[in-house]
């Protein structure tokens, strides 16, 4: 007997996540590296302090000015609107990802991504003992409609995830992708298109909110982690029908969403337009770093996120190391021999670089 009893397909397992070292400079979870601004802390500090005087008695279960806020702002992406009642919020979009797995996934049932992509995925479906199934993408990691059609067709899944843009690789998805995959789910299963990055996407590449009138299995999953500079806060949300939200609330742990935490993202979201506002200027320090990165002839993956994944280095923990040794922390992720490095402040960035030169130079 071993202890502690713990359910047999978890026995051994290490936690998910990445390193949290005191380093100078940290690329390694894709957060914005630029906090808020005094007057926005003194905006949060008054709402906490407002909600602090009610906390003796339990938080608005339904969190209806939260979503409230949360459909007027992802209302801007998609011509169409999106209603209060299409939305639903948890505590991080990890959060809202098991939900959906609790409702829609569990035994009997299978969930499909589709590789390299985000590891936490196969963690839900384990978490809700629901059958896993993996696709590949293509070597360019990008998705191949057709196969990925097949896989669907020979899985019938229940439950799918298309991040876009993608982690680790930062690929985005043409929206008629999207739209062609649902097709072939069918109101048997539900489309999940998580869109932890999408407000890094480039020009030229719509919201996939922009398909939810067509597509009732569809559904939308945001953080105010990455673009909103948020992480902290843990609050990620989706869009849907309102029957997906409706079966979330079954599964649902009664005031999930704390008092605190709903008053503080109001407040950043009255401040939306000041915590976003460095979204421009990471996109075009992501797109310098890339170019740079393949000046220097490393292959780079495409990216539409905060993030890029470069490689490939016959030692990649080698490379990994000898970049933390000179103070920059990034993630040693993806398929074998690539790195993934977020995109920081300029000086952050020119940190990476010069710490990039000098340990290639050591080790090639
Ligand atoms: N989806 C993707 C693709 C991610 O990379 C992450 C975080 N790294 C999440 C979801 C979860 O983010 P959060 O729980 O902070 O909203």
């Amino acid at each position: 007997m071993t202890f502690p009893p713990i359910r047999e397909e978890l026995r051994g397992l290490t936690p998910y996540g990445a390193p949290q070292l005191d380093v100078p400079v940290a690329l390694n979870t894709n957060e914005n590296p630029y906090g808020p601004s005094q007057a926005c802390a003194d905006d949060i500090a008054d709402a906490v302090r407002e909600a602090a005087l009610g906390l003796h008695r339990y938080p608005d279960r339904e969190h209806v000015a939260l979503r409230e806020a949360l459909a007027d702002y992802l209302s801007r992406d998609t011509p169409h609107g999106i209603e209060p009642a299409q939305v639903w919020a948890a505590n991080g979009s990890n959060e809202v990802m098991l939900q959906l797995l609790q409702a829609f996934g569990g035994p009997g049932r299978t969930a499909l991504s589709f590789a390299p992509t985000y590891s936490m995925y196969p963690e839900y479906a384990r978490d809700s003992s629901t059958r896993w199934v993996q696709g590949r993408r293509r070597e360019d990691f990008s998705l191949d409609l057709d196969a990925a059609r097949a896989l669907v067709e020979a899985e019938q899944p229940h439950v799918v995830f298309l991040p876009s843009p993608n982690n680790p690789t930062g690929t985005a998805l043409d929206p008629a992708v999207i739209g062609e995959l649902c097709a072939a789910v069918g109101e048997r299963g539900v489309v999940v298109v998580d869109e932890a990055y999408g407000e890094f996407r480039r020009a030229g590449t719509p919201s996939a909110l922009e398909l939810l009138p067509t597509h009732r299995n569809l559904v939308v999953t945001r953080t105010m982690s990455k673009a909103f500079a948020a992480a902290g806060l843990r609050l990620g949300y989706l869009a849907a029908d309102p029957a997906i939200c409706d079966a979330i609330r079954v599964v649902r742990l009664p005031y999930h969403l704390s008092a605190v935490t709903q008053a503080t993202a109001l407040a950043a979201l009255r401040h939306a337009p000041e915590l976003l506002g460095r979204v421009a200027d990471l996109r075009g320090e992501r797109d310098a770093t890339v170019a740079w990165l393949r000046e220097q002839g490393w292959q780079v993956a495409d990216s539409d996120a905060n993030f890029a994944l470069f490689g490939t280095f016959a030692d990649r923990h080698a490379v990994w190391q000898g970049l933390l040794e000179q103070g920059v922390l990034v993630r040693e992720v993806g398929p074998p021999g690539w790195l993934r490095v977020s995109i920081g402040t300029p000086a952050e960035m020119t940190a990476f670089r010069d710490a990039l030169v000098h340990v290639t130079a050591q080790i090639t």
